[in-house]
């Protein structure tokens, strides 16, 4: 079995199928980006020209993949053209929306993938007017928030890579280099630790440690500095990683030492307390109540974590409100922060729920770059 198709297995278009007609929509319509290719390993182009899976709810109409004719060879030599699953071609001059619709009919639900451009939604709104728009995550979601053992393979493989060049990052922290240098040097890294694509970096060190989502600046690091550093990439596999690592140049500041610690402690505790059955909202409550028992809880300012898998953000979200039980196959972050500035910390690793009965734990780090603070 080569990768492709225990990732994406061919049964897969099947099952959809099924979660379609069980949603009660009569077709799901999905253009190029991670639910495509979650369903057919299609790892297809975004373009203005339409590429569209249609898998209709009525099993007596079998689902196909609408292509550019231009993007046919790339379609066909992809893992959906080992699917039983027919490929149909549109010529520059013909009407995509038509083609469509001609084959589904006329139907009065329709699902469209979470990321597809409005240029399309406006245009599958016209074709299908007398339809109602849902999200295709309410379909798929539910399908992809499981990961099979598979996917956690990709996943780990990812974290593998992304921890690699962590593990390279002290060499390239050092007074006098800018962020924007020391950000270019890890991106290279993370491409060349096996990621086709690298999806953000941040390296925000000073004052910019304080600010969760700061990328990269022209600030010159300087002894005696923190460094939050948060990157991630995307794998052959389609899979993403994303790791957090907080270091320090030289030496560290007295009241950060103090607060790191407390930030180790909450990221164990929240890790630790994952297992089937937990909800998504505890793991984030015993992250909070580690940081707010020792008096940082207001500078704990975002959710502890976020699913992973073929989008770097995705459900489940690890959050107040969010009452999802976990389960076995689940892929999240716990990523804690603390950002009282002139400095802040983050450490962050992707954790997959497990099944205790089969692994005698309930979860496992995909991450495993050393947690204790490094002095670089
Ligand atoms: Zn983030
Ligand atoms: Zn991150
Ligand atoms: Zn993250």
């Amino acid at each position: 079995m080569t990768t492709d198709t225990a990732l994406y297995p061919a049964e897969r278009l099947a099952r959809v199928a099924d979660a379609v007609r069980a949603a009660g929509l009569d077709v799901l319509l999905l253009t190029p980006g991670p639910d495509l290719r979650y369903v057919t390993g299609y790892d297809a182009k975004q373009l203005e020209r339409l590429t569209c899976l249609a898998i209709p709810a009525d099993p007596g109409k079998d689902p196909f993949l609408l292509v550019p004719r231009l993007e046919l060879k790339a379609a066909q030599a992809s893992p959906a053209g080992a699917l039983d699953l027919e490929i149909v071609t549109w010529g520059e001059t013909a009407l995509p929306f038509g083609i469509i619709k001609k084959r589904v009919g006329e139907p009065r639900s329709v699902g469209l993938s979470d990321r597809m451009w409005a240029l399309h939604v406006l245009q599958f709104a016209d074709a299908f007017s007398r339809a109602s728009q849902h999200l295709a995550s309410t379909v798929l979601s539910p399908l992809r928030i499981r990961k099979s053992a598979a996917e956690v393979g990709a996943l780990l493989a990812a974290g593998e890579a992304i921890d690699r060049v962590h593990a390279n990052v002290p060499g390239w922290l050092r007074p006098g280099l800018t962020e924007r240098q020391v950000g270019a040097r890890i991106a290279e890294a993370i491409l060349a630790e096996g990621h086709v694509q690298v999806d953000f970096v941040i390296v925000g060190s000073g004052p910019n440690a304080a600010a969760p989502h700061h990328e990269v600046s022209d600030r010159v690091i300087e002894d005696g500095d923190v460094g939050v550093v948060d990157i991630g990439g995307t794998m052959p596999s389609g899979y993403c990683s994303d790791c957090t690592r907080t270091y320090a140049v030289g030496h560290a500041p007295d009241e950060f030492l103090a607060y790191y610690e407390v930030l180790k402690r909450a990221q164990d505790a929240a890790t630790a307390s994952v297992r089937p059955g937990v909800t998504a909202e505890s793991v984030d409550r015993t992250a909070r109540e580690v940081i707010a028992l020792a008096g940082y809880g207001e500078w704990f300012i975002h959710r502890t974590g976020h699913g992973i898998g073929l989008e770097s953000h995705e459900d489940p979200y690890i959050v107040e409100g969010n009452a999802v039980p976990l389960e076995a196959g689940m892929a999240f972050s716990i990523e804690p922060g603390i950002y009282p500035g002139p400095h802040g910390a983050r450490i962050e690793d992707i954790v997959v729920c497990a099944d205790p009965a089969a692994t005698g734990s309930g979860y496992k780090r995909l991450n495993n770059a050393p947690r204790e603070l490094v002095i670089v």
